[in-house]
């Protein structure tokens, strides 16, 4: 079926009172009812079945038009084409125009306005047309200029028709429906994607000079789907999918395929364009990053975390040409509040880390029970600064880009918390010294060590 049918349909599909985020239904199932029946005033009972049994069996739609007008009578038709009546009913047999009949409707033409205009660019019969255009375009230049020229003359604003949407710029995600903007907030298309979170990425994220629009969807509540991440082309049109997590045995326990995305970015690499993600399984610790070949969507490497991911930078951490991946998070495996990592890949990376750094827990963490996660990652200057927050404290460890540890600065907060916590009993000292030092206690591993293990709490056992 050619593109301008399915548009056709699926502009059929928008029927008066639905809502728009119920628009969700394909041009195939669009199909199933009768040519023409579906959106049409005047349905029939069993036409009215068949187009909300489409609406219910899909998720998916191809780009809807924003707005669109209908003409229902040769004569709107023939305004439109700005020809009289007997000559556009004269180019309707030699080049049928794009019409929807209505089955009850029979006698009276229907067609949308934008397939019109389309269609007498497209049909032989423009050579016809011009000399009674130019006729007519030349009295409408002499009305138009003087109208430019009183409006000028009055000192007032005057409008112009509603030009065409420009390139996507940015991405707005309202209950359901994605709706892509150019940089002067026109739409520029629009598509339902149920499940569509967050904030979409508006990106050339392959190169190839037009931007791309990179949707999030979240898992199903359930459990029963895994969140995916989708991209569009810059006219809408589905470029590829790529599905979070798979099933997977992992310290010693069975894992399902359900992941949510948490963040995705478009980065560089030796090898090209990639969208590098990052997935969280929808229960527990796992998490996954995976850099995806943002030509194709295919899974270019990955690297499972034992815990959640929520911060990353891209910098130059070994002085080569190219950029490493510094992501942070937590490490906690099991049973436990875990302990703050640095974790640095290189890129495209492997299973196996670049370097893996473990911060200490404060004890005001461990008491008020709150997860260490480092969530902030910062650059300053040279170096990068790591947070990690509880309570409204934070502890900020910098380092430097061998990820060695230049400095660790407490808040200014922190002597206020570890005193109120210890005035409420749940800490049984004053914070001191020995305590500072021990919390500057950074520690390398080779690879991602277990964050509950007995060994790491015996690293840090006079300050967790
Ligand atoms: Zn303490």
């Amino acid at each position: 079926m050619p593109a301008g049918r399915k548009t056709s349909d699926l502009a059929l599909m928008r029927v008066g009172n639905q809502r728009r985020n119920r628009q969700v239904a394909t041009w195939r199932d669009a199909a199933i009812c009768r040519d023409g029946a579906v959106g049409i005033p005047g349905l029939s009972r069993a036409e009215r079945v068949c187009y909300t049994r489409s609406c219910t069996r899909t998720t998916m739609s191809d780009p809807v038009p924003a707005e669109r007008r209908l003409l229902r009578s040769w004569k709107s038709i023939a305004a439109h084409l700005e020809v009289d009546v007997r000559t556009a009913q004269r180019w309707h047999k030699k080049t049928p125009l794009p019409l929807h009949r209505p089955s009850l409707e029979r006698s009276h033409p229907v067609v949308y306005a934008d397939e019109l205009d389309r269609w007498i660019r497209e049909s032989d019969v423009r050579g016809q047309t011009a000399p009674e255009r130019a006729r007519r375009g030349g009295r409408r230049a002499l009305a138009a200029a003087v109208i430019v020229v009183a409006i000028a003359l009055a000192g007032g604003a005057y409008i112009l028709r509603p030009e065409r949407a420009g390139e996507p710029h940015r991405a707005v995600i309202d209950g359901g429906v994605v709706s892509v903007l150019d940089a002067r907030d026109r739409e520029c298309w629009r598509r339902t994607v149920e499940g569509a979170s967050g904030a979409p990425i508006v990106e050339d994220v392959d190169g190839d000079g037009r931007k791309e629009v990179l949707v999030d969807v979240a898992a199903s509540a359930s459990g029963a789907t895994s969140g995916r991440l989708q991209c569009f082309d810059a006219n809408g049109r589905e470029r590829w999918t790529f599905v979070y997590g798979r099933a997977r045995s992992w310290y010693g326990r069975e894992f399902s395929a359900t992941y949510g995305g948490r963040f995705a970015r478009h980065i560089r690499t030796p090898r090209g364009h990639a969208v590098l993600a990052v997935a969280w399984h929808n229960l527990w610790f796992p998490a996954q990053v995976a850099l995806i070949d943002s030509a194709s969507g295919a899974l270019a490497a990955e690297y499972w975390h034992p815990g959640g991911l929520r911060e990353l930078a891209v910098m130059n951490l070994d002085g080569d040409e190219f950029d490493e991946v510094l992501l942070a998070g937590i490490n906690n495996p099991g049973r436990g509040l875990g302990h703050g990592v640095l974790v640095a890949l290189d890129v495209p990376f492997t299973s196996r880390e670049l370097a893996y750094v473990v911060l200490p827990r404060p004890d005001a963490c461990s008491v008020l029970g709150e997860i260490p996660f480092v969530n902030r990652l910062a650059n300053e200057g040279a170096n990068v600064v790591a947070g990690v927050r509880c309570g409204d404290a934070t502890w900020l460890y910098t380092f430097n880009r061998a990820l060695e540890l230049v400095e660790m600065r407490p808040s200014d907060n922190v002597t206020a918390l570890h005193r109120r916590l210890h005035q409420q009993g749940l800490l049984d000292h004053e914070l001191g010294d020995e305590e500072e030092a021990c919390l500057r206690h950074v520690a390398w591993f080779p690879t991602a060590p277990d964050g509950n293990s007995a060994s790491l709490a015996r690293l840090w056992a006079k300050c967790e």
